[in-house]
């Protein structure tokens, strides 16, 4: 559920029609409901209450300053996994000790900044990855903490791109080898073992595949506390669908119902990683169209937004409502909605069945919220969108349209 609702003819953000927004902001321009934010959150506090849990956002998700001081002040925490996102999360005051830092490349500069931080933990995803934290934790004198992340090999049933947790991909330490390096962990010096982490993929719309692999990880617990190994937190990372079109993901209640099952009668503090699900439906990319173009074989309606602000079309042949921001009753007709880009590439949908827009009109492409602004570029040297942050009826900018003189910062 989200708060981008029709209210007759116009489509409204929480209590401000979108129009009146594209025209105060300008196109394109992402608009986000801080309602639709806090009722995700919400969802997933009232759906893990009574478990001893943290929060820990997926930033990379939408990594908005203003949506991290929102989500932190909920008491959140954060996934980090890349010192530029654990400096925007700290920034945006989310408390160190509530932030864990997973990613299979991390590097010196980026471990000592997490060292420093005193973030709760690293999510190890390698035994060299292992070694150089403990090397880097000695230098400064510090205990590090770490889970090592496992690969449980479960197929989330997601796109490839966005499947993580199979053999074949190169993310965590393969189940096999885990019990090896929590041995290697536990001789090393400077390492303390803190937890264990999985995250087996995004845009998941079943809890079977969570199940199996938290299943396979509390076996893995157990394994180690044979040897003398005590884990504390369980980190089932990420993950949770949202409807784009007719998927029917599962609620967080319905997901927690099944880890509460699973971990009853344990001592073990979950960690949750949601992105998609809490941001995904509370943010929409609104365009204006500039041409429509009419061939033999096609119509192409070509709009001012481009891949460079909303590449998930194109990069995972992702699906995105697309909706008039105004309904005029016109006669509908199939058309490739296009975006200004020299590549063919550069779509939002094809052969889709849409109300015929002119010159002018506003489009809202919806559910944009999650990998839309944080997955931009300014390919094409077109400065990236602005962000609007809706609630009830006051709208605030939160982050700046870039100019062209931020296109050339920094060069020489
Ligand atoms: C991307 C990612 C997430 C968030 O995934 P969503 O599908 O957006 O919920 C969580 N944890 C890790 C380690 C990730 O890489």
């Amino acid at each position: 559920m989200h708060y981008f609702q029709f209210k007759g003819k116009e489509l409204f953000a929480e209590d401000i029609p979108v129009k009146k927004l594209a025209k105060e902001f300008g196109t394109p321009l992402y608009i986000y409901s801080q309602k639709t934010i806090e009722r995700h959150v919400d969802a997933y506090r009232e759906a893990f209450k009574g478990t001893r849990h943290i929060l820990c956002y997926a930033v990379k998700a939408n990594s908005n300053l203003s949506i991290l001081r929102l989500i932190g002040k909920m008491g959140a925490g954060a996934d980090v996994i890349s010192g530029g996102e654990l400096f925007r999360a700290l920034k945006a005051g989310i408390r160190p000790e509530r932030i864990v830092y997973a990613g299979i490349g991390k590097t010196e500069t980026e471990i000592r900044y997490a060292l420093k931080a005193g973030i709760l933990m690293f999510n190890v995803e390698s035994s060299e990855e292992l070694k150089e934290i403990n090397r880097i934790a000695g230098m400064m004198k510090k205990k590090a903490p770490v889970a090592l992340r496992v690969n449980p090999d479960i197929d989330a049933k997601t796109h490839p791109y966005i499947s993580t947790g199979l053999k074949k991909h190169k993310f965590g330490i393969p189940m096999e080898e885990a019990l090896e390096n929590y041995l290697l962990a536990r001789e090393l010096k400077n390492i303390e073992i803190k937890g264990i982490h999985k995250h087996i993929g995004s845009q998941i719309t079943e809890v079977r595949p969570f199940q199996d692999a938290l299943k396979s990880l509390l076996l893995l617990v157990d394994e180690l506390s044979l040897h003398g190994i005590r884990i504390k937190y369980i980190d089932m990372g990420g993950g949770l669908g949202i409807p784009y079109k007719d998927e029917e993901p599962p609620h967080p209640s319905e997901l927690a119902r099944e880890v509460k099952k699973l971990l009853k009668g344990r001592n073990l503090t979950l960690i949750i990683e949601p992105g998609r699900s809490i941001i995904g439906n509370a943010g929409i990319l609104v365009t204006k169209v500039l041409y429509h173009k009419r061939t033999k074989e096609k119509n192409f309606i070509i709009v001012d937004a481009g891949m460079n602000d909303l590449i998930r079309p194109t990069l995972y042949g992702a699906y995105h409502e697309i909706v008039p921001v105004e309904r005029h009753e016109r006669s509908k007709i199939i058309a490739d909605i296009v975006g200004p880009i020299c590549e063919s590439g550069d779509f939002f949908a094809k052969d889709r069945e849409i109300e015929e827009p002119e010159q002018g009109d506003l489009l809202a492409i919806m559910s944009a919220g999650a990998y839309g602004f944080s997955m931009s570029s300014n390919y094409n040297s077109r400065p990236r969108a602005a962000e609007v942050m809706v609630k009830g009826n006051r709208a605030i900018l939160v982050r700046k349209r870039e100019t062209y003189k931020d296109l050339i910062r920094g060069e020489i």
